[in-house]
């Protein structure tokens, strides 16, 4: 018996229970924005929304439609781009109608239940005679047994709907990281890199701390591809992005850039320990010998070249990579095979 082994689904399901009991309690409109705001709250997988809901709940300002459809709009919206996704929501907003349906059944019955039952007893007194107090418990046992049967069904009925919302929600789950993954390598793709970076410089401004940027690129790609062929060059994308998987930790963020251009976000890093984790990812790669798969025959070893970038408070972010951009063009110049660091702004300017 393991406890704490939840299924996933038993755990959306818990969120999703979560989520619809707040939404009632707070007298929130079911619509799937909200929805979706509490969901992501109680599964504290944004960042964002914990803090926003945290800040509104710490100063005692109760949470209204129009400020979840705020934090909706500011956090989540730009999630929410596929057909599927928009689908999958209409589907939750039908089961959400279903469930708070189902809790206001249970509320109606038991309070009906509570007054039937309190008719009864109401009717008992110490001087009646043995025959009227049978009727009475009868009576009362017949009520309970009625009040269970109503009470398990719509039990049911809310175990069915939160099932098929866990469904849903694991559905939503699915497109939505199809949505932000490159196909070929499993790294997130450019949409998501440019999210994942206003995110961290939006957190980084909040927490008062700095992070890095690493722009890599693989040496004479192309001329790998025209030697081994396309399907040998995929297989190199792979092995570097898993490189840059293994190689990072934690909060960082690895992100195919473009064609064979990779990006690493290393929140709350400076440029030192940047330029170490981007010379270390770039040594990993070249660790590697690259093996044809189908033939076995030894390709030999690609290198990286990279450039990293600390960004300065308030700098603006096309900015800051330009500047990654521009250090990997300086190691590229400088014979590959390296990191090179950019410049601050303010040193730009001083040696121009
Ligand atoms: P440099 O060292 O200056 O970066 O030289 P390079 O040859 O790597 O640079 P260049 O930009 O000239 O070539 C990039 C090549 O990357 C072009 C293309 O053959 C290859 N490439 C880009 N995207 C993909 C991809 O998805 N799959 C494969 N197999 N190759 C790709
Ligand atoms: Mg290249
Ligand atoms: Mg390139």
């Amino acid at each position: 018996m393991a406890a704490h082994s939840f299924s996933t689904a038993e755990k959306i399901k818990k969120i999703s229970v979560k989520a619809l009991s707040r939404i009632k309690t707070s007298g929130l409109s079911a619509i799937p924005e909200i929805y979706e705001v509490w969901y992501v709250y109680y599964a504290k997988s944004n960042g964002d929304v914990t803090k926003s809901i945290d800040i509104l709940e710490s100063k005692g300002i109760e949470i209204t439609d129009e400020q979840c459809l705020e934090i909706h709009r500011l956090f989540l919206s730009e999630h929410k781009e596929t057909d599927q996704v928009r689908a999958a929501g209409e589907r939750i907003q039908e089961t959400i109608k279903d469930v708070t349906g189902a809790v206001a059944d249970i509320q109606q019955a038991t309070s009906r239940f509570g007054s039937s039952l309190a008719g009864v007893t109401g009717h008992l007194s110490a001087d009646m005679s043995r025959e009227e107090i049978e009727a009475a418990l009868k009576n009362i046992v017949s009520e309970t047994g009625e009040m269970l049967a109503v009470n398990q069904a719509l039990a049911e009925q809310l175990n069915k709907s939160t099932q098929a919302m866990a469904v849903l929600q694991q559905d939503m789950e699915v497109v939505r990281k199809e949505a932000f993954t490159d196909g070929l390598t499993g790294l997130l793709n450019r949409k998501a890199f440019d999210a994942e970076l206003d995110r961290i410089a939006m957190q980084s401004g909040e927490e008062g701390q700095t992070f890095s940027l690493i722009m890599m690129d693989i040496d004479y790609f192309k001329g790998f591809n025209d030697n081994f062929g396309h399907q040998v060059g995929d297989q190199v994308l792979r092995l570097v992005a898993r490189a840059l998987v293994d190689g990072v930790k934690g909060r960082d963020v690895a992100a195919r850039y473009g064609g064979e251009e990779f990006a690493v976000i290393l929140p709350e890093t400076p440029l030192e320990g940047g330029m170490k984790v981007a010379n270390y990812l770039r040594k990993a790669v070249e660790g590697k010998d690259i093996i044809n798969r189908t033939s076995g025959e030894r390709l030999g070893k690609i290198t990286l070249s990279g450039g990293v970038a600390q960004y300065v408070p308030g700098e603006d972010l096309a900015e800051l990579v330009e500047r990654a951009d521009s250090a990997l063009y300086t190691a590229k110049h400088n014979g590959r095979n390296q990191i090179a660091a950019a410049p601050t702004p303010g040193q730009k300017k001083a040696m121009a």
